[in-house]
């Protein structure tokens, strides 16, 4: 297949403080690099990963905020056109768990409100250091209608799995949309004809 076929194209934002281990993830992702000393910045605003969803090729822009996060106000552009957001924190950090509800109302402000979000507790590998349990982040996600996985960028712990969850949700929120589009347009032209149908009977 060419470079620039797909099927689908997505825009996804890695989101949360810093630290908790957006780029590792993206690297560990798409170049399955760890390197445990010095976490390249990405240097590019995005990278690409191409995969293959029920048998759809789907290509993914997976964008890092690449440490501006602390900028609250340049982030804004980033969240333009996003389809998918995995919002993360770090399982052995409670201030990057208490900060999860100010990211979501950056999410609220900035994004479209078809964006879909996964919640991602990173370093799971860090057992003896854990500060979040595994069912607090359950229930945040689930009060706020995500799904929840725990992942080591270190370890490569379900890495690709979160990342294909949310390639998952956004081709059938995708696929629904569609649905939706083609049949208001049926309605259109089931109206349009019976307006022709009254127009040649009526003279
Ligand atoms: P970012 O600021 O959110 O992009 O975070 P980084 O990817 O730069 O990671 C911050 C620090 O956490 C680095 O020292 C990483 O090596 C470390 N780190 C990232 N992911 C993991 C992980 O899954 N397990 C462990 N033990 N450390 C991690």
């Amino acid at each position: 297949m060419a470079e620039d076929e797909y099927d689908y194209i997505f825009k996804v934002l890695l989101i949360g403080n810093s630290d908790v281990g957006k780029s590792s993830l993206i690297l560990r992702y798409v170049d399955q690099i760890w390197n445990d000393v010095f976490v390249p910045t990405i240097g590019v605003d995005f990278k690409v990963k191409s995969i293959e969803v029920d048998k759809k090729l789907v290509k993914m822009q997976i964008w890092d905020t690449a440490g501006q996060e602390r900028f609250r106000n340049v982030i804004s552009s980033y969240f333009k056109g996003a389809h998918g957001i995995l919002l993360i924190y770090d399982i052995t950090s409670r201030e990057s768990f208490k900060e999860l509800e100010n990211w979501l109302g950056e999410v609220e402000r900035h994004a479209s409100s078809q964006v879909l979000k996964i919640l991602i507790g990173n370093k799971c590998d860090l057992e003896e250091k854990r500060a979040i349990q595994k069912d607090e982040g359950e229930a945040f996600a689930m009060r706020n209608g995500m799904q929840f996985i725990e992942t080591s960028a270190k370890n490569n712990t379900n890495v690709s799995e979160a990342f294909e969850a949310l390639a998952k949700i956004m081709v059938e929120s995708s696929n629904k949309r569609n649905a939706i589009k083609i049949e208001k347009k049926n309605i259109k032209v089931e109206k349009g004809a019976d307006l022709n149908v009254k127009k040649k009977n009526c003279c």
